[in-house]
């Protein structure tokens, strides 16, 4: 007789249940599919393999949930948030354990930055919501009000480079909105999403406010994002995916936030502190380039491009590659074998046309397994394949320019537009080249300092809509205006 499955993995002796979350209950599927480590390629888990069927009782519990959650008053539901970011902040070397097993990520960058950032989306949103306001204006005599209200079951769709970062950044505001989630976390990273349901639960957010559903994407994503029930689609990933996801929200008119890739630039002016210029240059390499945000393409003024690139190499060759476990580890593995091939096939592709590695160029010889080594490549064209594309891995490209008006061209010249970084001594020019660039977030002189107060998402290809602070509060509510006249007023003359 076959054994059943195991509901519970160990990781890193953190007991994890590999089955749905779906209406304050632990549900399993008569199928499982086998989650590995990308730190030595180990199975970890056998998870939940959810279709259409286990998609809809999750769509089902989270829209009989709705009328409750919705009708919490807002501090409430605040209050509620407020103990998950508790349940988070208690359980945070657990998360950052078994995310870094999951996912490859350093665990010192979940221990110090992404766990602490894991609880202030909830509290952040929490807070928000209290300061939300109501905005009213009259019209000869009559009141307008417009109120923000929930708007349904949302369907979250993340991606592996960061799970609970972002699986939290969507959850926090879906929630605090008055909105029940139903959350497809990636199949390469599904363990902390697990992990955040019993959080939830013991935090006392209500059976069916918040559900996982585990599975692949062509089969439960699919499901989910084609669910009728649904009034809410917001995605993380790639492009490719979110054609599919937008043509299923079309189908049933669902509004759809989509956070896709970038191929974004780093700009370096001659007047640039060079030092911090090539910090920021190599810090691109974090996650092992896998990083929609990161700043791929090195574009530097000609005069010290020579200058530039010997800090860079200088710095480049003390980063640390290695088991992600280590403190002393700057870069680990990426996440699956598929994924390394993808970036070694660009790799491959763009030395054949005639690029140089200064730099890597393949993986890493003595790691075996998933790593890929930090990998710089000049002599490239713009409109080349390794220019263009997003490759999603430890992989830099570097240009040059004359003028200004040159390196804004090159920084717009993709069909992505999700950020740019820019470093010059000039701040004057900072605020020129910043309003001229393509992109949902400009840096200068600095790199990833996220404030959730901002709008964050992409321009072109790199997404649609914004998230964060009342953006989105905006997504995820529908707007009411409410307009009374006022007291005796007769509409007849
Ligand atoms: P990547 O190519 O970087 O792995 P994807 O965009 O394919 O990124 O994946 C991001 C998320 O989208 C994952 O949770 C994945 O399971 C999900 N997904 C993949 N295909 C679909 C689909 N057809 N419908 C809904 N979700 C999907």
């Amino acid at each position: 007789m076959a054994r059943p499955p195991t509901t519970t993995a160990l990781v890193a002796d953190v007991p994890v249940d590999t089955r749905h979350w779906i209406g304050g209950h632990r549900v399993a599927s008569a199928a499982t599919f086998t989650d590995h480590s990308p730190i030595d390629g180990a199975p970890l888990a056998e998870i939940a393999r959810g279709g259409a069927s286990e998609a809809a009782a999750a769509v089902g519990a989270a829209a009989a949930a709705f009328p409750d959650w919705a009708a919490t008053p807002r501090a409430e539901r605040a209050r509620v948030l407020h103990a998950v970011a508790d349940g988070v902040d208690k359980r945070r070397e657990d998360l950052a354990l078994v995310e870094t097993h999951d996912n490859g990520a350093l665990l010192r960058s979940h221990r110090r930055g992404v766990l602490p950032r894991v609880a202030h989306n909830f509290r952040f949103f929490a807070d928000r919501l209290l300061e939300l306001e109501h905005a009213e204006f009259d019209t000869r005599g009559h009141t307008n009000r417009v109120s923000w209200d929930p708007a349904g079951p949302c369907a979250l769709i993340t991606p592996w480079n960061a799970p609970l970062m972002l699986a939290t950044w969507k959850i926090a505001p879906a929630l605090a909105a008055g909105n029940t989630v139903v959350l497809k976390p990636a199949e390469w990273s599904p363990l902390t999403a697990s992990l955040l349901a019993d959080i939830a639960a013991g935090a006392g957010l209500p059976p069916g406010v918040l559900n996982v559903l585990q599975g692949y994407g062509a089969e439960a994503g699919d499901a989910l994002v084609s669910h009728p029930g649904v009034r809410r689609i917001s995605f993380t990933g790639s492009v490719a995916t979110a054609r599919h996801v937008a043509a299923a929200a079309a189908a049933h008119l669902t509004p759809v936030s989509l956070e896709l890739g970038g191929k974004s630039p780093l700009l370096v002016f001659a007047d640039a502190d060079l030092d911090l210029a090539a910090d920021l240059a190599v810090e691109q390499y974090d996650n092992a380039g896998q990083v929609c945000l990161a700043a791929t393409r090195l574009l530097v003024q000609s005069a010290v491009a020579d200058a530039f690139l010997r800090r860079f190499t200088e710095r480049a060759a003390r980063l640390r590659q290695g088991d992600p476990r280590e403190e002393a580890t700057d870069i680990g593995p990426t996440i699956h074998r598929r994924q390394l091939e993808r970036i070694d096939g660009f790799v491959r592709r763009a030395l054949d046309a005639g690029a140089r590695a200064v730099i890597g160029g393949g993986p890493h010889p003595g790691l075996g397994g998933l790593y890929y080594r930090p990998t710089l490549l000049t002599d490239v064209a713009q409109d080349a394949e390794i220019v263009q594309e997003e490759v999603f891995g430890p992989v830099l490209t570097l240009q040059t320019f004359d003028t200004e008006d040159e390196a804004v061209a090159l920084a717009n010249g993709t069909r992505f537009g999700l950020a740019a970084t820019v470093a010059t001594g000039d701040r004057e020019r900072a605020r020129r080249v910043a309003d001229r660039l393509v992109a949902g977030t400009v840096w200068t002189n600095c790199f990833f300092v996220r404030d959730l107060r901002a709008p964050f998402g992409g321009s072109r290809r790199s997404g649609i809509g914004r998230e964060g602070g009342t953006w989105s509060f905006d997504f995820y509510c529908d707007l009411k205006n409410t307009v009374t006249a006022p007291e005796g007023w007769t509409d007849h003359g």
